[in-house]
This record gives C-alpha cells, structure tokens and sequence, in this order.
C-alpha cells in the first residue's frame, strides 16, 4: 500500500441493508469507493464462520444455507440494551457486529484506492436518538477508525445534492425510505448554511416491512395449500425473503411477477401484479405520506414553500412512492442524486468541512487531513468547503417529570420539545412538591407523551441542603442546555438561597468503555472478508 498518499477524507452509509463508503478526490468531488466485489454497495450482512468472519454479498447469499449464522439488519438493534448473538461460544453487540461491516468496508476501500483511510464521518437516520447515535460511533472507534462527527442521513443527502447549489436558497425535502428505517426531513439551504428545519420519522419502517407483506401473502397460500406455514422453518423462511425481495425489486420495473414457494419438498408458485403488491403494501405507504404533512406542519411551511424533492434510500425507487409524492408535493422529484450513494457522498463532504475547519491545537490529525485537502482540491470548491455550516434541531422531546397543579398528576412536562434549533437553553421555574421541602429531586425524561410511563428517563439532577420551613410551591428554576453534540447539561437553582445543583447527562449505550476497548482488540484480531 503507498503509504506516502494522504489519509483519505471519508463518509459512511452505514445502512440497514447495504453500506457504502465515499471519499473526497483530488478536485474536491465526493467519489463511491467501490468494494472488491466491484460493487458499490456492499449488503450489511454479517455470516460468522469457525476461523473467519465474511461480510456482504457472500454473507448474503449464505442466508438460506446458514440462517443461524448469519446476522442481517443488525441496524434495528444499535443502542438496544441486551441485543447480543453468539457465535462459536463467543457474544456479539450490535455495535461490534456494525464494526464488522465497517471493517471490511474500510478494508476494501484501503485496497480498491491503495490510501489509508484517515477519518470518517459516519452517517444515521435523524430519527436516532442519543443512545442510537452513541452506539454507532463506538461500533465506529470498535472498528478502530477514528469518527470524527455523526450526521443526520437527510442532511448528508442535502449536501451531496447542494454542493454544486450553495448560494441559492432553497428548501429541500428529503424522503428517506430505506432498508429499515424512514424519515422526512426539511432542510432550508441558504448560502453555506444547511438548516434542518424540521425532522420526524419512523425508526421501523422500511423495505423490511414490504418484503413482509409479499412473505406473509405467499406464506398463507403455501399453507392453505400444503399445512406446512414455511414461515416456521428457517431456511425457507429465509429464502421467502430473499425472494419476496427480488420480488419487489423487480414490480419497480415489471408488471407482474412469480415468486415459487418452497419448504420441505413441497413448492407453490404464486403471481403478483404490481396493482396487487401497491394495495399489500398500502397502508405502510400510508404511514410514510402522514409524515409528510406533519413535518411540514411542523416546519410552518406549505408546499408552495418548498422547491425541491429528494429521494434517498433503494426504497424511493418504487413507482408507488414518485407518484405519492408528486401527488402531495405537486414537485417532480430530484432524479440527479443517486438515492443509494447520495448519503455516504454527503458524509465524505461533511468531513472534509470538519477538516477544513479543525484547529490544529485541537484535532491535530484532522486538521493536517485538512492541510492536505486545501493542497489538493480547487480554489472555489475550497471556499465553498470552508464557508459550510450547518445546524440540526432535536428529534426527540426532552422532559421533566412534576405534578400538573390543575389536576395535581405526575405528568412529563416537555421542556425543550422535539424540532428545536439546537444548540438551545430553556429556563423554566417549577414549584416544590411539599411544605418544607430541603431537597428536590429532577427527573429528566426522553419522550412525545404527557405521561412519564410513556417516556425514557435518561438521568436525574439533585438539589439538596435548600432552606428549611418553606411553603409548598417555592420556587426552582430548570435550566435544559442542549449542545450540537447531544449533550445535555440540566441546572437547578433555588430562587431564594440561591443554591445550585448541575448535571451533565451523557447518555450511554450498552457498552463501557472498557467493553469498548475490549471489543476493538477482537474485531482487529478477527479476520474479516
Ligand atoms: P438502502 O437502505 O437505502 O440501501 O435501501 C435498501 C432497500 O431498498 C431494501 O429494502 C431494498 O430491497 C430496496 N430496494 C433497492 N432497490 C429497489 C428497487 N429498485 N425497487 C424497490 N426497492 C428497492
């Protein structure tokens, strides 16, 4: 490998279904690194094998033949606590099963362009919330790369799409419909600036749930016919779904298709038109054309406000979703992007504006990245790189649990609700519960219900030592400081005393760092193809 080259500047598409890789060329155009199956996008699938670990299209294909062993939309799982698999009488996270795709991604990047990767910005659906995004950089740092920032995959989408249009304000809506999960998004360009207006979505909703549609359909034919469900044997099972995925692909383009049956020597041959998998597939369409009207309530816009439509995700290329869309929006959508690369090119273009814009005191690799990009890349490319800016909201409500004094219930009072520019501090005084209250107990909440069941509690703040004799109702005021990276800093402060308690909530995910550590030895030792 010549070493000599400069690191490469890298974004990630770390998907449900498939992962792509991009990186910033010498004239400062995000470029797909094609994998050494020459393809450019690689399946996150995961096959575990006695002596080795294999990833993408093999990993795929070996689905039906060893379905125990093959781990496929790991996604879904990130963040989730206890999620693991064992293979060969070793436990697997979600997170270093991700750093298993990421490493042979980066792998073949290495050897298809012979440069090293140097940083990566690594891309999730805006809908994740902390944890989510916390458990995608440690299967990133796992994978012993060095992630410098997670982005928002509307917002990668944006700029691969605006690059070329910065300057010109515009608002963009972005439809992600992919593998596993969908958001819609509103994004206002103006100049260098990305604004994220507005965000909401579905964390589990995507091509997984159309394939499940054909699955069920065919499985209940092939079971009214033979009383055997194939959905109950593994291997079948996975080759229905390898199947009803063909399927699918294909009624994008045909109007008619055969999806054969098979399961312990018994076969079924079913037909479904295009007409007949659009009214299967109706209601999950349904759920995604909701989402369009509330965000764009949200954003207080209407759809004259809007100038350009934005497809991601292999999903958007059903004519079901062109056709919702331009009924809704009454826009063609954009067809110069390409919907499964576009992300991964919008992350390698976020890093290289992080590199640009890194301090050598600070980040000293990045900004050496940096040095050698503005070496390299074009002058007006350059300046436009270094002018980026861009601002995100929050996607989920953050709360503090009190009794409501008009009905006295304990309910989830929402102190910075979801779809705030952030960075944001929100001040608000609440009353103490009782008589002679010395302490007070916060109790910060993740959640859109009034009702704290409802809600994720993601940490507490303490203010104790307060004044004794006081009457119910003295007043405390509730500081919520959110900062671009998720943090989450609460303030309480007695308005008499003047006392003061402080907290930083760091949400973090299944692993310790010690875990974390761990697992990057392994996943360097493991040998991954
Ligand atoms: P992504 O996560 O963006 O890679 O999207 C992958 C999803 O898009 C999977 O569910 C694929 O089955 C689906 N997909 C890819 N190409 C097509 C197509 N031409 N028509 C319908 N669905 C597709």
């Amino acid at each position: 490998m010549a070493d000599e080259k400069p690191a490469m500047v890298c974004g990630i598409d770390l998907g449900t279904t498939n992962s792509a890789i991009a990186f910033i060329d010498e004239h400062g155009k995000a470029q797909v690194i094609q994998n050494t199956d020459n393809e450019r996008i690689t399946p996150s699938v995961v096959l575990f094998e006695e002596e080795e670990v294999i990833v993408g299209k093999i990993a795929k294909n070996s689905a039906v033949a060893a379905p125990d062993r093959v781990v496929q939309f790991v996604k879904r799982h990130i963040g989730e606590e206890g999620w693991v698999k064992t293979f060969f009488g070793k436990e697997y996270t979600p997170e270093t099963i991700s750093a298993l795709i990421l490493k042979r991604i980066v792998q073949d990047a290495e050897t298809v362009s012979g440069r090293k990767v140097g940083s990566v910005v690594i891309t999730v659906p805006a809908y994740f919330n902390e944890v989510e995004r916390k458990a995608t950089q440690d299967a990133g740092t796992i994978a012993g790369l060095n992630v410098v920032s997670i982005l928002n995959e509307p917002t990668a989408a944006a700029l691969a799409y605006g690059m070329d249009k910065l300057g010109e304000k515009r608002r963009v809506l972005v439809y992600d419909l992919g593998g596993g999960t969908f958001d819609v998004t509103i994004i206002e360009i103006d100049g260098a600036k990305i604004d994220v207006l507005a965000t909401d979505g579905e964390r589990r909703l995507g091509g997984i749930d159309w394939d499940d549609e054909i699955i069920n359909m065919v499985a209940e034919k092939f079971q009214a016919e033979h009383g055997i469900d194939p959905r109950s044997d593994m291997e079948a099972c996975q080759d229905l779904r390898n199947k009803a995925e063909d399927a699918k692909i294909s009624l994008s383009k045909l109007d008619k298709v055969r999806i054969l049956c098979q399961c312990q020597g018994k076969s079924t041959k079913v037909e479904l038109t295009r007409d007949d998998f659009e009214k299967l597939t109706k209601g999950l369409l349904g759920q995604t054309e909701t989402y369009l009207g509330v965000v764009l309530e949200k954003a207080k816009l209407a759809w004259k406000d809007i100038g350009t439509v934005l497809l991601v995700g292999g999903m958007t290329r059903m004519p079901a979703v062109v056709q919702m869309i331009e009924r809704v929006t009454a826009l063609k959508p954009e067809t110069g992007i390409n919907p499964d690369e576009c992300v991964a090119m919008g992350a390698a273009f976020y890093n290289a504006v992080l590199a640009l814009q890194a301090k050598p005191a600070e980040e000293p690799e990045l900004a050496l990245q940096g040095e050698a990009l503005k070496e390299s890349i074009e002058e007006d490319v350059l300046i436009l790189l270094q002018e980026v800016e861009v601002t995100n909201v929050n996607s989920h409500s953050l709360g503090i649990i009190g009794v409501r004094r008009t009905d006295m219930k304990v309910v989830a009072h929402k102190m910075i609700p979801k779809n705030t520019p952030i960075p944001v501090d929100v001040t608000k005084p609440f009353g103490t519960e009782k008589p002679n209250q010395v302490s007070v107990m916060i109790k910060v909440v993740e959640g859109e219900s009034d009702n704290p069941e409802d809600c994720t509690q993601i940490g507490t703040c303490e203010i104790r030592d307060l004044p004794a004799g006081r009457p119910a109702g003295s007043l405390i005021d509730v500081t919520y400081a959110y900062s671009v990276d998720g943090r989450l800093q609460v303030i309480a402060k007695d308005r008499v005393s003047g006392r003061e308690a402080k907290v930083e909530i760091v949400r973090t995910s299944g692993m310790g760092e010690k875990e974390i550590v761990a697992a990057q030895k392994d996943v360097v030792d493991m040998e991954v193809g």
